[in-house]
């Protein structure tokens, strides 16, 4: 019935490279495409440019960080890396500011510009801020955070829907030289407080309440439930999103009103670097969430240089990627690839569905968006809407569609392409994750006229050399064959560690495969050489674009007082790309109805992580499948949810074989009386 997580999605052999064909292929002008390769010797196109890239890597990121950042101080080496050791280190010596590079420089040349353009929950309610008005607001709010205490060092929370106050949070944290720790505002008090104290944050920054989709949510009543268990907070900022007041507390700032005080303007701190520019928290396949480290230069480059050439972004383009914030994808690519490009990016704050399911192409048609970076699971859902809600707008300045966060089916992929894009538009399906920083693989750039293969990413970006290993952990040097996705060397926009925990980076990401970056995801490469994700490799599933690990829910599930033992898996879901599929086993000692426990469960689960950890299915089951060692053997529940009867495997290690039979039957009883939820 579903099918498996892993598999990969049938990919068309269509290419649509003929669409897009603009320049010769050999005729390609280089310097005219990329101006900062024009002095690389011995490149003549796209090809060698890659080529140059990997092979001569210090050369290509001194050439492209000297002529794409503003220095305040050059930097004296390019990098200094050993991923064996999980050491990581570009353009020492330098010094910056990345609020600089995101606005003043821009306000030299062209103040008026808009930078940001805010779309609002209401429909047709939209908020342009000028980049001078974008200085100002970070200016006000740097001085502020200074005046309260922030220090150079400090690392600020941010719990806030997408908004301009929220841009100039992160980039008045830049400005001064704290790191900020953006906190999705869909995560519950105790996802928000976990995160709060790793981070150990003094200062929090939010809202009175957030609106999406119409409805209002009380986003400051759930920092005030997260702080009870933060004894690091000190004080508390909080901006009105809405006319309604909310009780304030003695740590509270009146966020508005305090601004108006300063000046505007800000001396911007002088920062090396590798100095933490950001924290952002993600899952792994322990119950604890990680703090991904990101630093200055180097994210700030590659989320530049991305921007640009994966969209082809040119000035006076409108950008608009529709992450929140709370993500790596708002971050790299709602605020600091666009706005070290100088360009003009949409802050999305409602749902593709609200008012009605033509609210992103009435958006396109009304802010005459020129690229859209949008999810897998958005898209499914359009689809099913039908044709009419695209037809009904004018979507002529659309160039480029992007896609990100999982898998995109080949039918969302050609209805993204043919129905939204009209055929025009190349569509990029771009891989990437929290610790890669920004994209690393992609269709574009390319050749103009190269081809894009529907549902898959293909290409390495610019300094980036994937790998396939094979189970013996050796680099599979052949094409169509699958493999665990490593990346070869390091590059200027990967996360340095992980806060608090650098033996957890170690162990993960450069342990595995001595010498490389393991992603954690697998891939499949073509016989033409191009790359197609297949999934997770480890005990971590991905919900509509979320990324969530099965220990996580599972350490919730364990805390509901009848439960004795659970097991999360991921199974393939028509629009959420992967949905949670729980087994659970009651205690024998308490009586209880699973009616009851259902809905604990799910009280528990947004409670203590948020709405989108609820499981699709619960599967209550007298015991599971174990090893005689008393492992419980998910191999076996994977195959059962996914109907892959035949395929169970070797069943011979199990303690009792007789419980995959009742297994079956539990599942079988539940689909019968259950749809998803
Ligand atoms: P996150 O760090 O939350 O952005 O999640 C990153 C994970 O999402 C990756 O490790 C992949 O498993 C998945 N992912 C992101 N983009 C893609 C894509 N274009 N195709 C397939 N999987 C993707």
């Amino acid at each position: 019935m579903w099918l498996s997580g892993g598999r990969m999605a049938s990919v068309g052999r269509q290419s649509f490279g003929s669409c897009f064909r603009v320049l010769g292929r050999r005729g390609c002008n280089t310097a005219a495409v990329m101006p900062e390769a024009a002095g690389f010797e011995g490149v003549s196109d796209r090809s060698d440019l890659q080529d140059f890239s990997v092979c001569s890597s210090d050369s290509f990121w001194a050439a492209v960080a000297r002529q794409r950042l503003s220095w305040i101080r050059p930097f004296h080496t390019v990098q200094d890396c050993d991923l064996s050791q999980g050491r990581i280190r570009w353009f020492e010596g330098g010094k910056l500011n990345v609020s600089v590079n995101c606005l003043d420089r821009h306000v030299h040349t062209c103040p008026e510009r808009v930078a940001v353009i805010w779309e609002r929950d209401e429909p047709k309610s939209e908020v342009k801020l000028s980049y001078r008005q974008l200085l100002e607001m970070t200016c006000r709010l740097g001085n502020l955070l200074r005046r309260r205490g922030v220090k150079k060092g400090d690392c600020v929370t941010i719990y806030m829907p997408p908004c301009p106050l929220a841009v100039a949070s992160m980039l008045a944290c830049a400005r001064i030289g704290a790191a900020h720790n953006v906190v999705f505002a869909g995560f519950s008090a105790d996802a928000l407080a976990e995160r709060i104290r790793d981070a150990q944050s003094s200062t929090v920054i939010t809202v009175n309440q957030g609106v999406r989709g119409g409805k209002v949510i009380e986003l400051k009543k759930t920092v005030d439930a997260a702080i009870q268990s933060c004894p690091t907070v000190q004080q508390v900022f909080v901006a009105m999103r809405t006319e309604n007041p909310v009780v304030m507390t003695a740590k509270d700032v009146a966020m508005e009103e305090e601004m108006a005080k300063e000046d505007t303007v800000c001396e911007p701190a002088g920062m090396d670097s590798e100095d933490t520019l950001f924290l952002l928290y993600t899952s792994g396949s322990t119950g604890k969430p990680k703090g991904l480290v990101h630093t200055q230069a180097g994210y700030l480059l590659y989320a530049a240089l991305t921007h640009r050439y994966v969209f082809s972004y040119h000035d006076g383009d409108v950008f608009s990627c529709v992450a929140d914030i709370g993500w790596i994808t708002g971050h790299s690519y709602s605020v600091y690839g666009p706005l070290a490009n100088g360009g003009t990016t949409v802050l999305f704050e409602s749902t593709p569905i609200y008012p009605d399911p033509g609210r992103y192409w009435e958006m396109v048609q009304r802010l005459k968006i020129n690229q859209f970076y949008g999810a897998p699971t958005a898209i499914r859902l359009l689809l099913k809407y039908g044709d009419k809600w695209v037809h009904k707008y004018d979507r002529s300045t659309l160039k480029t569609l992007g896609s990100v966060g999982e898998p995109i089916n080949t039918e969302a992929w050609e209805w993204y392409h043919r129905v939204v894009g009209q055929g025009r538009c190349p569509v990029v399906d771009t891989w990437w994750q929290t610790e890669t920083g920004g994209i690393c693989i992609a269709p574009r750039p390319a050749d103009p006229d190269a081809e894009i293969v529907p549902g898959m990413a293909m290409r390495p970006f610019f300094g980036i050399k994937p790998v396939l290993m094979d189970t013996e952990g050796k680099v599979v040097t052949s094409n169509d064959t699958s493999g665990a996705l490593c990346i070869a060397q390091p590059w200027p926009g990967m996360a340095r560690t992980i806060h608090n925990d650098p033996q957890r980076f170690t162990e993960t990401y450069c342990q595995p495969y001595p010498g490389y970056f393991f992603t954690g995801d697998g891939a499949y490469r073509s016989k033409e050489g191009y790359y197609q994700i297949t999934g997770r490799l480890d005990d971590v599933i991905n919900v509509s674009g979320h990324r969530i690990g099965t220990a996580e829910i599972e350490d919730v599930l364990n805390q509901c007082s009848a439960v004795a033992e659970s097991a999360v898996i991921g199974f393939s879901h028509s629009i959420k790309g992967q949905g949670i599929y729980a087994f659970v086993v009651l205690k024998k000692s308490i009586d209880v109805q699973e009616a009851d426990v259902t809905r604990q469960i799910n009280d528990m689960a947004s409670k203590k992580i948020a709405k989108y950890a609820c499981p699709d299915y619960i599967q209550f089951a007298q015991r599971l499948p174990k090893t005689r060692s008393g492992k419980i053997m998910r191999r076996v529940l994977r195959k059962v949810v996914d109907s892959e009867l035949e395929g169970l495997g070797d069943l011979s290690t199990l303690d009792d074989p007789e419980v995959v039979q009742e297994i079956i039957q539990g599942h079988h009883d539940l689909l019968s009386k259950q749809q998803p939820q």
